[in-house]
């Protein structure tokens, strides 16, 4: 564990991803800076087109792996402190999930931009693309309205902060959610859910990944089924309509069902292996001083968990694991499923531009463009997902 822990260490600072050492101190700078400021009696429409920028040129030394010369912007960081508040995100705990260690590359961001997950899971940042930043103000203030409306139960991303990370002069854009799979529950199975049946299958080459991104597709030849009591379909449905309202509302389509499995009894099985790893380990090296990060300390919501409730096998938090619902009683398998929106950046009409301007280059202006409108994604959506359960 160890040994593991160092060699990621040194693997996060490479030059390349002088980017992550830049996020952790924006967010130590930041988080530090709003703890001085009283929280507003409410939002303004101001807060929503807010900024607060920083840059700096440390020339003599390079404390920290920090480069020479960065800067850091937060995007609206009143709005995204009151966001973190309905959703139960302490700033004191944010702090340190994502600055005490670096957080941790997924594979998954390989192609297209960052995808990380703060080291101790409870988080995930991810990179997006300036005309994201846009529409992200551009739905910020019905996205805040909606979120205290339904008090901060909802299946969409948890937007905690949005901040432009510059090194080199080169943008960096980010935006952190709390993270959709558990912080300690793995994830054996996942898939991410359109409707559409059309070219929706994960690729042969995906499906070779040790946690591939399966579709549609494979969820109809897989047969899975989501098996839930009445009362949490309910649940998951009620607050799905209700999400699926706004983002009619707002215009929004394109975007995923992102549903993570937990299989109990593998997970039984794989820890009864590691224990009987660790033991051959720890024979080796006869040194079992070693604790796991976040264990070390009473602060941060992962270390607050380990060290305070004890669980057992499939067990969760709701509390944290906010997305998270128990395989019913009588269910085939005892599995913990994670369901929730992603993808929730692309408005139609920034998409039909975009597309009109593609076709237009490869057709030539004129050319039809074959895009449905947000209530007919909607429609298609919430059926598909109506029939995802058992
Ligand atoms: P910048 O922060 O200048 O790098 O801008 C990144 C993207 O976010 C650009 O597409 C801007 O148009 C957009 N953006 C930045 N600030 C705002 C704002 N207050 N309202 C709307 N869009 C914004
Ligand atoms: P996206 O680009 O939003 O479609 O996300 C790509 C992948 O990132 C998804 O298939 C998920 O595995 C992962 N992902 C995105 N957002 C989250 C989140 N909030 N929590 C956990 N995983 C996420």
């Amino acid at each position: 564990k160890k040994k593991h822990f160092v060699q990621q260490k040194v693997e996060v600072f490479r030059g390349s991803d002088r980017v992550l050492s830049v996020l952790m101190w924006g967010v130590n700078h930041t988080i530090g800076d709003l703890s001085q400021v009283p929280v507003p009696v409410m939002l303004l429409p101001d807060d929503f087109k807010a900024s607060t920028k920083i840059k700096v040129c440390n020339h003599l030394f390079h404390k920290e792996n920090l480069p020479g010369q960065f800067k850091f912007k937060e995007y609206c960081p009143q709005v995204f402190r009151n966001l973190r508040e309905c959703f139960g995100m302490e700033d004191q705990d944010y702090q340190v999930s994502l600055a005490r260690s670096p957080p941790l590359k997924d594979e998954e961001g390989q192609h297209a931009g960052l995808l990380l997950t703060s080291y101790d899971r409870t988080l995930v940042v991810k990179e997006i693309s300036s005309e994201k930043v846009e529409e992200m103000h551009n739905i910020l203030s019905e996205y805040h309205q909606h979120v205290v409306t339904c008090h901060g139960s909802t299946l969409l991303p948890q937007f905690l902060a949005m901040y432009r990370v510059t090194v080199e002069s080169e943008n960096t854009y980010l935006v952190v959610m709390r993270n959709m799979f558990s912080h300690r529950l793995h994830v054996h199975r996942k898939y991410d859910l359109k409707g559409p049946l059309v070219s929706r299958e994960a690729s042969f080459k995906k499906k070779g990944k040790e946690l591939p991104t399966h579709k549609d597709v494979d969820f109809r030849n897989n047969m899975q089924k989501v098996y839930v009591n009445d009362q949490d379909k309910m649940k998951i449905m009620g607050k799905l309509n209700r999400d699926i309202g706004f983002l009619v509302h707002m215009r929004i389509m394109d975007y995923s069902l992102l549903l993570g499995i937990h299989d109990v009894e593998r997970a039984e099985r794989e820890k009864e292996e590691e224990m009987v790893l660790s033991h051959e380990e720890e024979e080796e090296d006869d040194n079992g001083l070693a604790a796991a990060p976040g264990t070390t300390s009473p602060e941060g919501i992962a270390a607050y968990m380990s060290s305070f409730k004890s669980m057992g096998p499939g067990e969760f938090d709701p509390y944290v694991d906010v997305y998270a619902i128990q395989s019913a009683a009588g269910a085939p398998q005892r599995e913990v499923y994670f369901i929730g929106l992603i993808d929730v950046l692309t408005q139609y009409d920034t998409k039909k531009k975009a597309a009109h301007a593609a076709k237009a280059v490869k057709y030539g202006a004129g050319a039809e463009i074959s895009t449905v409108h947000p209530e007919q994604y909607a429609k298609r959506f919430g059926e598909f997902i109506n029939k995802i359960f058992a």
